[in-house]
């Protein structure tokens, strides 16, 4: 595996959290080491990665700057998992009472072969409230060889009493040019040459961890060998690169509608992924986004040539922003082959009209920031208008379950070893709102995606439903029905006035 093999053994290698590891080198060059130290931030950013150098660090016996040495007794226990000193435990599967308190009981214990014992507890959100008291006992009153490093994806989850015992450190999502930097590095080293815009690809994929894309990087190089090209990393990675993308991209810029239904009625006549190329469509706006509210073009820009042409376009950015609010909203689940979704939400965002409601207080770029972090700014549709994902023969069965086949593919994508836990376990009970209820037929699936796949999952069903998404589970017999989603849309109503029956309405 790629991503065991080129771990970082050092904190000079910890890719894009130097805020953190040059604070804990110089307290620890200067022999500050602390009983209890916090690590927070989304997954693959390094947290465990550094919390085992940590531990290396506060062992090593030739530390220099700050670093481990690699090389002496304790730091070689720890590189092949053979410390005794050094105990790991995951949260989320030793969450109660009993885990903390045999805890608590070996932890008087002086360690056996090293200065100091370390425990390193992963997922530390998921201790029952029980479990939290046990440990804030401990943490208050520490034995001297007692090193604790907690972490977390979920740091609103850790009470302020084991917080305010701990010193926090927050793990950022990791810059792109950082994960490219290292993605070259891991190349030159195993003799692999693929271009920098697929190496940029796989960083923007892998949304700011490490780990995701090192394994990306694997799973390209399993597909096409050592010397893929840019084409085929962006088909490894499902992402092959539609030049019309750019051409839908120039028509909206310059509101010309013509050419962007055109471009969006060839797309289906050629069947291709419609919902695939809107989103490759709204990430080319999203890039240049920024670039035409700022009037200038970034050095790093993907579309250089494009973004130049919307700084030189009268009201650029707003289209820009009012077209990925309205591309966003495109369902292509009811009819994927059908380009009617992503025409209408080329009209409504050039032709509107569309008031863009920005909140009081705001400043006008907000409208911008809203629109590119994913998050659009709430809009007041004129009257008449039908939300492109209102139809009046929606089978809402069928719809469920094409939104599970995605996300299970979503996630499959992300992490392929959590993603498998959706494949057939559960069906879709509520997806509406911001509720996503999922019914399992084993407890065994339940709780293994209560558990471990709770984050992948509501970051991939936000990202397909666009829109905030909180899991629940709970234990279905497999024949029992989902809900009816509720119908209502004014469209439905009329045609029911017309004589039209809802496909799953009940007899
Ligand atoms: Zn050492």
């Amino acid at each position: 595996m790629l991503y065991g093999k080129w771990r970082p053994r050092g904190f000079d290698e910890v890719v894009g959290q130097d805020h953190i590891v040059t604070t804990l080198r110089n307290a620890l060059a200067s022999g500050q080491v602390v009983h209890a130290y916090l690590f927070s931030g989304p997954r693959g950013t390094g947290k465990t990665t550094t919390a085992r150098i940590l531990a290396r660090a506060v062992n090593c016996a030739n530390l220099s700057g700050g670093e481990p040495c690699n090389r002496c007794a304790s730091c070689q226990a720890i590189a092949n998992g053979t410390a005794l000193d050094l105990i790991e435990m995951d949260a989320a599967s030793n969450r109660g009472i009993d885990s903390i308190r045999e805890l608590r009981e070996k932890v008087a214990f002086a360690p056996s072969d090293m200065q100091k014992k370390v425990y390193l507890l992963d997922e530390v959100h998921m201790l029952t409230d029980q479990a939290w008291n046990a440990l804030l006992k401990t943490l208050e009153e520490p034995p001297p060889h007692a090193v604790f490093i907690l972490a977390t994806t979920e740091l609103h989850q850790v009470p302020a009493t084991i917080l305010s015992r701990c010193q926090r450190y927050d793990f950022h999502r990791i810059p792109n040019e950082a994960i490219v930097s290292r993605l070259r590095f891991i190349c030159s080293e195993e003799g692999f040459n693929v271009p920098d815009q697929g190496l940029l690809q796989i960083a923007v994929q892998s949304r700011g961890g490490a780990r995701d894309a090192i394994t990306l990087l694997e799973q390209v190089v399993a597909r096409y060998g050592p010397t893929p090209s840019t084409d085929e990393v962006l088909d490894a990675l499902g992402l092959i690169h539609d030049e019309r993308s750019e051409r839908l991209a120039t028509a909206i810029i310059e509101s010309d509608l013509a050419t962007a239904l055109d471009i969006a009625r060839e797309i289906g006549d050629d069947g291709i992924d419609i919902a695939r190329f809107t989103r490759e469509t709204i990430n080319v706006l999203r890039d240049v986004l920024p670039q035409a509210l700022r009037g200038r073009v970034r050095e790093e820009s993907q579309y250089p040539g494009l973004a130049e042409a919307a700084i030189g376009t009268a009201n650029a950015a707003a289209n820009i922003a009012r077209a990925v609010q309205e591309l966003s909203r495109a369902d292509f689940r009811l009819d994927p082959a059908s380009p009617v979704p992503l025409e209408v939400a080329c009209a409504t965002a050039i032709m509107g009209p569309v008031t863009v409601v920005v909140p009081a207080g705001s400043v006008p770029t907000a409208v911008g920031g809203a629109v590119a972090n994913g998050r659009p700014a709430a809009v007041a549709r004129p009257a008449g208008a039908a939300g492109v994902g209102e139809s009046v023969g929606d089978t809402s069965a069928s719809r469920e379950d094409r939104f599970l086949k995605d996300l299970y593919e979503a996630c499959r994508m992300a992490n392929p070893r959590l993603g498998a836990w959706l494949n057939g376990s559960c069906k879709v009970l509520a997806m509406d709102g911001d509720e996503l209820e999922l019914g399992f037929f084993m407890p065994v699936h339940m709780n293994k995606v209560d558990v471990d796949c709770r984050p992948l999952i509501e970051e991939q069903a936000e990202g397909l439903l666009h829109r905030p998404v909180k899991l629940k589970v709970r234990l279905v017999e497999k024949d029992e029905q989902p809900k009816k989603a509720p119908r209502g849309g004014h469209l439905a109503r009329a045609a029911e006035a017309l004589g039209a029956t809802p496909v799953t309405k009940e007899p």
